[in-house]
């Protein structure tokens, strides 16, 4: 029933070599300090495509102090910033260069069709280095008209050394989007790749260093969250911190920080975001959209509309639409033509997911279509849908982060508002209707960081994104996220005549 187009059994070979394994500090690959190293495996099989150095806190301490060393002693932040800013167009370059490359590792280390990190993500992520390269020559300070004699300016200056921790859903995407704001305000940093997909951060940062980024700017270390990823949080030289993954790991990161020297947080969490599907919707569009809201990247993306709202003069017509449209979803290989679901990142993932189908099942949701495992090999899932949801269950509470579509049933907008503002998450919602006056009473009704009409997963490089409530602290992107990495200094000087 499902279109499952390419033998699953038989991994394509992707058309791409593991160049980089190592640890990158100071501008150099290098081992880890003990030694170890750690295996990054293929979604489709469970197979090792690499092992890499594994980095732990003995080696955030090398690639912090390679990271102050070249934010105290430049040339990085004492460069013109119109320099910095053609390094970053030139990575920019590079990135299309090397977009097939760049999306075939991607694929190939998360299970994400090919077609989408070759069109979609690698595109994305030089579009997002372009933009930033256009800041960093605009950032400026005030003149502020104190009372008194005083000449008051702020400078708006780089925070120093930036700790970066990131997920493994969109592994460059989220590269870039730390990364760009942070190079462009003229910060150091030391990046902290999700385990499960560390090979394009590797890949991307020497392409920098081919850009003319000098050494100790970028430095990556690969390796586990509890080791390395909460010693850059609990660095005491470190002055930033920035993390994208669950909300509970964002607890402890914060935690950490606090408790060590204080660095202010950003915070991108999880969501579990509604999509509302008004009565005067066009019911064919609004289908296509919202399993495309849920279905994407294999149901694994932090804004997914996770909660389908359908008014109930359609919900029948728009029930029966969405589960022939999952029903026809093309899961195989991330490298066969076509193909529109890959299989999940990895077991831990894969067993979760399983155990929220039960859950849902168990809980007498009605299972439209899917609900198990494809194949024998890998993560492969059924595209599943649940309708008759309830706003209790725990499908409907908890995120579960892969191709589950669940759907509820509204009667009325103050209803609908009131049950879609229900959840701990506020990261996104998507709305569905052609009335102006049901759109403006949303997105202003919704506690979300971003509200999408009569469209989901616009990601353009200038919107700001990130959440309400346990969704995050902070925004990223746009030009809110340069404030991110900036500190601001009033300087006052006396118009008094100095000679005193
Ligand atoms: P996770 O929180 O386990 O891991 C994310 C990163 O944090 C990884 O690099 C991991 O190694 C690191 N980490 C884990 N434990 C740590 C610790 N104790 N100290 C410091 N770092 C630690 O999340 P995950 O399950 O790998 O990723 C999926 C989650 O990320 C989902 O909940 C999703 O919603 C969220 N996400 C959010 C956004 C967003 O922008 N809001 C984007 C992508 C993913």
């Amino acid at each position: 029933r499902f279109s499952t187009v390419a033998a699953l059994d038989e991994p394509i070979t992707p058309p791409v070599r593991v160049n980089y394994t190592q640890l990158l500090i100071n501008g150099k690959f290098v081992d880890s300090a003990s030694g170890k190293t750690f295996p990054t495996l293929d979604p489709r099989t469970g197979e090792v495509i690499a092992n890499l150095a594994e980095g732990d806190a003995e080696d955030i301490n090398r690639a912090v102090s390679a990271a102050r060393s070249a934010f105290d002693e430049g040339p990085w932040p004492k460069m013109t910033a119109y320099e910095r800013s053609r390094v970053l167009l030139r990575f920019a370059d590079l990135v299309d260069k090397h977009n097939d490359d760049l999306a075939a590792l991607e694929a190939w280390d998360s299970g994400k069709p090919y077609q989408q990190a070759a069109k979609i993500e690698i595109p994305s992520v030089a579009r997002l280095f372009r933009y930033y390269a256009g800041w960093a020559d605009k950032i400026h300070g005030l003149t502020v008209p104190a009372d008194g004699p005083y000449h008051v300016q702020t400078l708006h200056e780089p925070i120093g050394v930036a700790g970066q921790i990131i997920p493994w859903n969109f592994p460059l995407i989220m590269f870039a989007w730390k990364v760009g704001p942070a190079l462009a305000t003229g910060n150091t940093i030391v990046l902290k790749s999700a385990e499960q997909t560390p090979l394009t951060a590797l890949y991307a940062a020497k392409l920098l260093h081919e850009a003319g980024l000098p050494p100790g700017v970028l430095n990556i270390v690969s390796g586990y969250g509890p080791t390395a990823g909460a010693a850059l949080a609990s660095h005491m030289n470190v002055d930033k911190i920035a993390f994208t993954g669950s909300t509970d790991t964002g607890k402890i990161v914060q935690e950490l920080a606090a408790k060590s020297n204080l660095k202010p947080v950003t915070l991108e969490l999880g969501g579990k975001s509604p999509f509302i599907v008004c009565e005067d919707a066009n019911i064919g569009r609004a289908v296509e959209l919202a399993h495309a809201a849920l279905f994407f990247n294999q149901g694994q993306c932090c804004a997914a509309g996770s909660r389908t709202f359908v008014h109930e003069r359609v919900y029948d017509e728009f029930l029966e639409k969405a589960k022939a449209r999952a029903q026809r979803r093309t899961v195989g290989d991330p490298f066969q033509k076509g193909i529109e679901q890959g299989p999940q990142i990895d077991s831990d993932q894969f067993e979760k997911i399983l155990r929220y189908i039960k859950s849902g099942i168990e809980s007498n949701a009605t299972l439209e279509c899917g609900g198990d495992k494809i194949g024998s090999k890998g993560y492969y899932i059924q595209p599943t849908v649940f309708s008759n949801v309830k706003d209790d269950m725990p499908i409907a509470q908890d995120e579960i982060f892969g191709p589950v579509q669940t759907i509820f049933k509204f009667k009325e907008l103050d209803e609908v508002i009131k049950r879609a503002n229900m959840t701990r998450y506020g990261l996104a919602a998507g709305v569905f209707t052609k009335n102006i006056n049901t759109a403006n009473t949303l997105t202003r009704a919704l506690r979300a960081g971003t509200v999408w009409v009569n469209c989901f997963d616009v990601f353009d490089a200038a919107i700001p994104f990130g959440g309400y409530k346990m969704s995050g602290v902070g925004r990223e992107k746009g030009i809110y996220s340069l404030h991110n990495y900036l500190q601001v200094k009033a300087v006052v000087t006396s118009l008094k005549n100095p000679a005193w």
